[in-house]
């Protein structure tokens, strides 16, 4: 995907700092953070959104969990806690096409899910 900002970060012609990486995933600190600590976990593989998930994109979801938990222990939120979520359409707030999860922590979140 020739105009996807994170396709780009991927084939590392946009900068980002990566925090993680293997064959089938990338992770980078957000670059407008919602919160102290603020990292995006996208496949490589260009799904637009969760509407455009496949059956056989099952192993790559599954594994993104094992993922946000490895990243997680490296930054330290997994005692204190964080947030993980998914924006997808419109109406979910979804800005860039191209399927990520938000990891959100480093201070206290409150209970609200949204607003
Ligand atoms: P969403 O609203 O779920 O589509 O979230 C898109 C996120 O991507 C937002 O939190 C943006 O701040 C973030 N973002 C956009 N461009 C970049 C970039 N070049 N590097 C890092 N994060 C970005
Ligand atoms: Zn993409």
């Amino acid at each position: 995907m020739s105009d996807c900002i994170f396709c780009k970060i991927i084939d590392k012609e946009l900068p980002a700092k990566i925090v993680y990486e293997d064959e089938e995933m990338i992770a980078f600190y957000d670059i407008n953070p919602a919160a102290k600590v603020h990292v995006l976990v996208i496949p490589k593989k260009h799904i637009p959104s969760l509407i455009d998930v496949a059956e056989e994109d099952a192993g790559i979801i599954s594994k993104i969990y094992v993922v946000i938990n490895k990243i997680v222990k490296d930054l330290g939120l997994d005692k204190s806690g964080f947030r993980v979520i998914m924006n997808c359409g419109e109406d979910g707030g979804q800005v860039v096409g191209h399927l990520h999860f938000h990891i959100l922590g480093g201070e206290h979140l409150g209970t609200k899910i949204v607003r």
